[in-house]
């Protein structure tokens, strides 16, 4: 349960997350119709608040609705919302939809967005001496798969499916490529090289994998951007699997067999060594 005095911020005003209601007629609410972002927050700083943004106006594009914050201003609520929240570790979502409007399909001529940000406690990352399952699915969801669209509903059915089989996550197959996780991005390690599938419609460009592509250039490591396709996935020595709050996760099961000897693998060490150490260098206001 949430805590419900946690500050919640709703169209221009800061609330305790008890007394901040949508309407429901809010077409986040009646069609999925909105966008969102998941930032985290270390030492109090917002993390890679940039790239969050830059991705967010990217996600409105692509429903055609106009950002109703430019970028100074958000960062003014999401800095205050931080401080209202008390500083430290924190996991910041927000959430723009299309506003409140009378049920129609399409657009409405004078809705006004609906704008909301809130925190979560960020737990600290899980230590990963064994790994974690995952399965193989088809991916069901729609073509736009880059819009962090708040339309999550395969999503949530296709972890839901991972985890009562006992996995932590579901990796999508396409056309015989496996693209990504229900709520994460992949990356497998072949014949040395750290791999990652091609930006596109058929993934979500997550911040945390920019960050491990820039963490293996920045440290010589073999890496390239390539499809991957399920044969790939299956031989793979090591899989990785990111996100901005579960960080940089070892697979080492897949539907039931062991990746590579069933170990958290050499080069996913040296990843996650220097993750974090990133992320500690952030936390304590020496890195951007
Ligand atoms: N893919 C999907 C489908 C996601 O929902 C997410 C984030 N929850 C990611 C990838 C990872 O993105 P990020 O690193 O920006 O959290």
């Amino acid at each position: 349960m949430m805590d419900l005095s946690r500050t919640v911020y709703l169209n221009g005003e800061f609330l305790p997350a008890g007394e901040a209601k949508v309407s429901v007629l809010d077409r986040g609410f009646l069609f999925g119709d909105g966008v969102y972002e998941v930032i985290p927050v270390y030492g109090g700083r917002l993390f890679r608040l940039d790239p969050h943004l830059a991705r967010l106006d990217h996600s409105l594009e692509g429903i055609r609705l106009a950002n109703p914050l430019d970028h100074p201003a958000w960062r003014r609520v999401l800095e205050r919302l931080v401080e209202a929240n008390g500083g430290g570790d924190q996991s910041i979502y927000l959430q723009v939809t299309r506003g409140v409007a009378a049920r129609d399909h399409g657009f409405p001529q004078d809705a006004e967005p609906t704008v909301v940000a809130m925190s979560n406690p960020l737990p600290a990352p899980a230590v990963h001496r064994e790994g974690v399952e995952a399965i193989t699915v088809e991916d069901i969801r729609w073509h736009y798969r880059h819009i962090k669209a708040i339309t999550l509903l395969p999503n949530v059915l296709l972890r839901q499916q991972a985890l009562e089989m006992g996995a932590a996550e579901a990796i999508l197959l396409h056309d015989g490529q496996a693209t990504e996780g229900a709520a994460s991005n992949l990356f497998v390690v072949r014949g040395g090289v750290v791999t990652t599938p091609p930006k596109g419609n058929l993934l979500l460009p997550g911040i945390t994998r920019d960050l491990v592509v820039e963490l293996c250039r920045d440290h010589g490591l073999p890496f390239e951007e390539a499809p991957v396709y399920e044969a790939d996935l299956r031989e793979a020595e090591e899989v990785w699997l990111t996100s901005s709050t579960k960080e940089v996760v070892p697979v080492t099961r897949i539907d039931g067999a062991p990746v590579g000897d069933g170990r958290p693998g050499p080069l996913w060490g040296r990843v996650s060594d220097r993750f974090r150490a990133y992320k500690e260098a952030f936390s304590h206001g020496e890195v951007d």
